[in-house]
């Protein structure tokens, strides 16, 4: 992750099949185990996000500007924090991932054209589920 400059990755993007993510940021360096996430307040802010998913592309996402976290870190002591800002986004863009949902499905610029750019979306989304894919044992 740091080594191509990412500040965040969930476990399904690298075939790792459980509810985990972590995020490298600021001086922050930490996991999430099955991380729940509620906005505390309904203020968002909307900026171009990239992607390790999705290299050379970024869409425009809309995301909650602060929110509350419950989760586990990786030895299984519950955390509950508050998160703000580039880590509110940050850590909303992984739980996406859990989601099975990517940052091209909610590009506000995508979803509110008719161009045929509406079409990406799909393939990437193809992609993403290609690449990710368990190789049979
Ligand atoms: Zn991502």
């Amino acid at each position: 992750m740091k080594r191509a400059k990412g500040i965040g990755l969930a476990g399904p993007q690298v075939g790792v099949l459980y509810r985990i993510i972590t995020i490298g940021i600021h001086d922050l360096d930490f996991c999430l185990v099955n991380p729940r996430i509620t906005p505390i307040t309904l203020d968002c802010d909307t900026k171009m996000e990239g992607c390790l998913s999705l290299p050379r592309q970024s869409y425009t996402v809309t995301r909650y500007f602060q929110i509350e976290v419950q989760a586990w870190n990786p030895a299984g002591k519950k955390l509950h924090f508050v998160a703000n800002n580039l880590l509110a986004r940050v850590i909303q863009h992984e739980v996406d991932h859990l989601d099975g949902i990517l940052i091209c499905d909610k590009d506000v610029d995508l979803v509110c054209s008719q161009s045929p750019e509406t079409t990406w979306p799909r393939r990437h989304r193809e992609e993403y589920v290609r690449l990710r894919r368990v190789p049979d044992q």
